[in-house]
């Protein structure tokens, strides 16, 4: 397997003991209820960066077996690398493109998104050339200000698709920058203004393009108006809700757990502090843990006084600063052996801790959580 991404540190089978779990059993019950959900819509998985880290290859062909209609990513290289891992289900690249890209859609197969007239022009030019077909889906900006044409100019660039032979125009979509929000008005001003511009199709008599698409994971659970043609759910499908304050209409169970296990016990002297900058110390003795993740591996330094892990069905604070590969556990007066599991994302006994109590802890959001659990970190699948 030709695999960047994924490149997993295993020298004759030592596999690092810090490792992410990913439970396929539980991807798959995720899909399945939000594609009962949002059924008659077709569903595109979103699969940008590394699958929300859960691994963009292996997640992706589990979603081929479950019959995933389309899959997204957002830059050509990992519409490329899913090509030559052999997934051949459609690709949408949600992203920007450059001109000297647009070969390498054509050559792979990958759908573009043409988010101006000019790139719609050029991607028609080089696939004359090519002497073939490129399949596109227009972007229209209905308030996000990032990518496509603003819905208040759409018409001349929809009238300009129409005539552009060398291209299949199979799909129209938009993106909501507030669907996850419990006020929903900008939602449904950018949901309005998309409709506004569909109408073009409609007034002309034309069939619009068959896939007409707008739901994120956050439109998916609060806004049922908005699936059209095809959703496009993120997060939601790893198990993760995109805020705390959106509406949980499905029921999802996180995906994947980060584990690890005890390297080093010892017992720390009262006033002997713990790490770089000698930030915390114990005013009596307690036990302490050693533990091989840290920063490096995407284990945020701002999480440092905060985080929290799982051993031996009990929580115990990570205490000092959180190092590029090592953390220090305070276990108190309890007993933990080397060897001893670590969960530092998911769930032992009755205990949990989740992608959103990371994000808490470093201030951040659960996206970026899961996003920067890096390759150093091996994943392995099961279920
Ligand atoms: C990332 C992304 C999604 C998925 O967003 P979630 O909030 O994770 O569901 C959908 N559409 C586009 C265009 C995206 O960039």
């Amino acid at each position: 397997m030709q695999d960047t991404n994924q490149a997993t540190i295993s020298t004759n089978g030592v596999v690092r003991p810090t490792l992410v779990e990913v439970n396929l059993t539980r991807l798959s019950e995720n899909f399945r209820a939000i594609r009962q959900k949002t059924a008659p819509a077709k569903v595109m998985p979103i699969l940008k960066a590394n699958a929300y880290g859960h691994g963009i290859v292996e997640v992706a062909q589990h979603l081929e077996t479950l019959g995933a209609d389309y899959l997204g990513v957002a830059v050509l290289e990992e519409g490329i690398l899913l090509r030559e891992n052999g997934i051949r289900a459609p690709i949408l690249v949600l992203g920007g493109i450059l001109g000297n890209q647009v070969p390498h859609f054509i050559k792979y197969n990958l759908t573009l998104t043409a988010s101006s007239i000019e790139k719609l022009c050029q991607v028609d030019q080089v696939a004359a050339q090519m002497g073939v077909k490129a399949k596109v889906h227009l972007k229209i900006d209905t308030g996000m200000e990032r990518i496509g044409v603003h819905y208040y100019s759409a018409e001349n660039f929809l009238e300009k698709s129409l005539s552009c032979e060398h291209l299949d125009i199979e799909g129209i979509f938009s993106h909501f920058a507030n669907s996850d929000a419990a006020d929903l008005s900008h939602p449904r001003l950018q949901l309005e203004r998309f409709q506004e511009v569909l109408y073009f199709y409609e007034k002309r008599s034309l069939p619009a393009p068959p896939l007409r698409h707008m739901a994120n994971s956050g439109g998916i659970l609060q806004l049922p108006e908005a699936y059209f043609d095809l959703v496009r759910p993120g997060i939601l499908l790893y198990g993760v809700y995109p805020s705390p304050e959106v509406k949980r209409s499905i029921q999802v169970k996180p995906a994947l757990s980060w584990k690890s296990r005890v390297v080093y016990f010892k017992v720390i002297q009262p006033n002997h502090p713990v790490g770089y900058g000698s930030t915390w110390q114990s005013d009596h003795q307690v036990r302490g843990v050693t533990i091989p993740v840290g920063y490096g591996d995407g284990y945020f330094r701002s999480m440092s006084h905060k985080a929290q892990v799982i051993i031996r069905g009990k929580p115990y604070p990570v205490v000092g600063r959180i190092s590029m590969d090592q953390i220090v556990v305070n276990i108190e007066g309890d007993s933990a052996y080397n060897d001893d599991e670590v969960v530092l994302v998911g769930e032992m006994g009755n205990q949990a801790i989740t992608a959103e109590n990371l994000a808490e802890w470093a201030d951040t959001i659960p996206y970026e959580i899961l996003t920067n659990i890096n390759t150093r970190v091996p994943r392995v699948y099961i279920g």
